[in-house]
């Protein structure tokens, strides 16, 4: 049970003063999820990106060009507009004067904020314009009452689109208002060694800076978070690891029967790497510990194959696999991958996910609960609390960084003595495998299955889609699949689908029905069935947006698309490439870009097309972006860090991970008095789910 202590904080930000329920929805879209709409806590942990000082107080003819002034001045005319032009003020002091320009504006609106002859402060942005000075939509217009209310220095919020900057930063100081009195979790020492503040005070000046280094990721009052932060993270993960080392596994041995069966029916040779990892799988089952196993591998490396005979070695121990995938389209085609391997073997695979009927969905479970199915493929339908196994004995999770914690232990408490294996097609770096991590056991495919030919990537400007077109035409006229796929609009999933779908409007003039189109927005049948006319060759070229991006398998697709390559992470880019490059035939990939490509994207770029290799390719990724993006951060359900960024506070991890040990060595129930300030800690960076563990058995 969540301490008492900490409900403010869980309660819903609509409820703040200032925050109606139509703004509370669009707090809601901007920090809540799935599973919570937006609470206090989540507006005190959206820090601020930079500040505003509105501390320079220049003379109209000292005021920097470019940058944010706040000037006291006189009114002087006004010039309403003519025909649809701006409404101009003119102010002046003596020194100069300032056009004030505001567009579609309303003339009484202006009249009552800046009366003819009367003084007021003015604070935005200086520029020229025509060789005259003007300030384009005042961000602040007051009198000296005004002033004296107005802060320093104003943090600027990230915000979604209907959210203004004003009605955060109030809501902000509401929340800090709320915040209770805590007790201090981390240790006088470090306190001192780090020269840093108490939680709520570093909050406070995150949020109510009183100049623009307040709020610098390196100052002392967000490294006190982003430490706290690595430290509920550590806390978490040394708990989960603490409770697999003493919890009993059950020896699954094994007779090797499935096992040869499915060997027997794979149509190919396991590579060396394979081989390596399906033996150390093995004995880690084989073993009395139980298995929190991490099996890492690029894209198309072969990572399924590997799972199934995991699973297979448990089946043959007389017990139940569960495989559960981030999306449906994936847990379809695992399904589709598995099961004829695993029938081969004489085994039943069931398909679970949120859409199936009534009546199918009763006889599955039934099947389950009997034992009579042996493997359940599935979405997080499978965490369901109706659904329960005979003997569940492995859990494989695909792509598990995209799941919650909660959603991977309810896996594995659905049978006794659950072995673990997860399993990322995102190579992690190791500063990010320790971090994400800590000690878990990992496999590694760093190999590729044999004959596979380099992909041909190219960066090419976005002015040329006419040839690009155009040599699509011949690639398909020559029987080609092809993926084309368009980014992430700038924060609003229905530009995102428009811009898909405006896409597939334009190359059907070209290709007629042979273009299909799928979407994270369409309904999951339809999502298949799209998916299904492409693999099978029905459509030719399949637009998409970013729904394609994990684990998709269409071997024969040969061509990769991406629109805007530029706006993309080199992670999801490299994922995206992966799609193709699967079968023997030569791949290709286009990078169309609209110019002009800053330092970043064009470094980027250039990495895709020198190298394939994921793990390069994710060190650089972190060297570019920050550790956000390497893990699909952005992407809803990822246990990214609201805080913490590890490019910059990456060396607290040694600390947090040392700080972590002594506690728990300490306190392994965290239960003394500093252990119940920690339990705050993990509750309010939400890892409280590990304290789970410490309960039951
Ligand atoms: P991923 O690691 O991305 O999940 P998959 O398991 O989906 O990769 O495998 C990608 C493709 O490679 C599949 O079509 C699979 O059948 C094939 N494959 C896997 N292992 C080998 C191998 N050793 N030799 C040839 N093909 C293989
Ligand atoms: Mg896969």
């Amino acid at each position: 049970m969540r301490p008492s202590l900490l409900d403010p904080l869980f309660a819903e930000a609509s409820a703040l003063p200032g925050v109606g329920p139509k703004t509370g929805k669009l707090f809601d879209r901007l920090l809540g999820d799935a599973s919570h709409p937006a609470r206090v806590l989540d507006v005190l942990l959206h820090l601020p990106i930079s500040s505003i000082d509105r501390r320079n107080r220049p003379t109209i003819a000292q005021a920097p060009l470019g940058a944010v002034s706040t000037i006291k001045a006189q009114v002087t005319e006004h010039r309403p507009p003519r025909g649809k032009g701006p409404f101009k003020v003119l102010v002046e002091d003596g020194t100069g004067d300032l056009t004030l320009v505001f567009f579609r504006a309303n003339a009484g609106w202006i009249e009552k904020l800046l009366p003819i002859g009367e003084t007021r402060w003015v604070s935005g942005l200086v520029e020229i314009f025509d060789f005259y000075r003007q300030m384009v939509h005042p961000d602040r217009v007051v009198d000296e009452v005004g002033l004296a209310a107005l802060p320093p220095v104003e943090p600027v919020y990230g915000l979604t689109e209907g959210l203004f900057q004003r009605v955060v930063a109030k809501a902000a100081a509401a929340a800090l208002a709320r915040l209770p009195a805590l007790p201090e979790w981390l240790d006088e020492k470090a306190l001192r060694r780090g020269g840093w503040n108490a939680f709520a005070d570093s909050l406070q000046k995150l949020h109510l800076p009183q100049q623009p280094q307040d709020l610098a990721p390196e100052g002392a009052f967000w490294v006190r978070l982003a430490y706290d932060e690595l430290l509920s993270h550590q806390l978490a993960l040394r708990l989960v690891r603490a409770k697999m080392q003493t919890l009993h596994g059950r020896a699954q041995n094994g007779d090797g029967a499935l096992r040869k069966k499915i060997l027997a029916a794979l149509p190919f040779e396991l590579t060396g790497d394979q081989k390596r990892s399906i033996a150390e799988i093995s004995a880690h089952l084989a073993g009395d510990k139980r298995m929190l196993r991490l099996l890492q591998g690029d894209v198309g490396s072969g990572k399924t194959v590997v799972a199934l005979l995991a699973m297979a070695q448990v089946i043959e121990s007389g017990r139940q696999a569960a495989l559960m995938a981030p999306t449906e389209i994936l847990a379809r085609q695992h399904f589709a991958t598995i099961r004829p391997l695993a029938e081969a073997a004489g085994l039943n695979v069931a398909l679970i996910t949120g859409r199936d009927k009534a009546s199918e969905r009763r006889a599955t479970l039934e099947a389950l609960a009997s034992g009579a199915v042996h493997i359940a493929v599935g979405t997080h339908a499978l965490v369901q609390d109706d659904i329960a196994f005979a003997a569940l004995g492995i859990a494989v999770i695909d792509e598990q960084h995209r799941f919650g914690v909660r959603q991977r232990l309810v896996l594995a408490d659905k049978g006794a003595a659950v072995d673990v294996l997860a399993m990322t097609a995102t190579p992690i770096p190791r500063t990010l495998a320790l971090a994400f991590f800590g000690d878990m056991d990992i496999s590694s495919l760093r190999e590729k299955p044999p004959g596979r030919q380099p992909i041909d990537t190219r960066a090419i400007s976005v002015e040329r889609i006419d040839e690009v077109v155009a040599g699509l035409s011949r690639a398909i006229g020559a029987g080609a699949r092809i993926y084309w796929v368009c980014p992430l609009v700038e924060g609003s999933e229905d530009s995102d689908l428009a811009a898909a779908q405006d896409r597939a409007e334009d190359l059907r003039k070209f290709f007629g029905d042979r273009v299909g189109l799928v979407h994270g927005q369409m309904k999951g049948r339809d999502k298949d069935a799209a998916m299904e006319a492409f693999a099978g060759g029905e459509t030719k070229l399949l637009v998409a947006t970013t729904v394609i991006e994990v684990g998709v398998n269409v071997p024969e697709a040969t061509i990769m698309v991406i629109e805007h390559a530029e706006r993309f992470g080199l992670a999801q880019l490299h994922q995206l490439r992966g799609r193709v490059g699967r079968g023997s035939a030569k791949s290709s990939c286009i990078l169309l870009y609209a110019g002009p490509l800053g330092e970043t994207a064009k470094a980027r770029l250039e990495i895709l097309r020198e190298t394939e290799d994921g793990f390069r390719i994710a060190e650089e990724d972190l060297r570019l972006r920050g550790e956000g993006e390497v893990l699909g951060a952005r992407q809803s359900g990822a246990p990214g860090f609201k805080i913490a960024r590890l490019d910059i506070h990456g060396d607290l991890l040694r600390a947090a991970r040392d700080d972590a040990e002594r506690a728990l060595a300490e306190d392994p129930e965290l239960s003394g008095e500093r252990g119940r300030r920690l339990r705050l800690l993990l509750y309010i960076f939400e890892r409280e789910s590990a304290l789970q563990l410490l309960r039951a058995g």
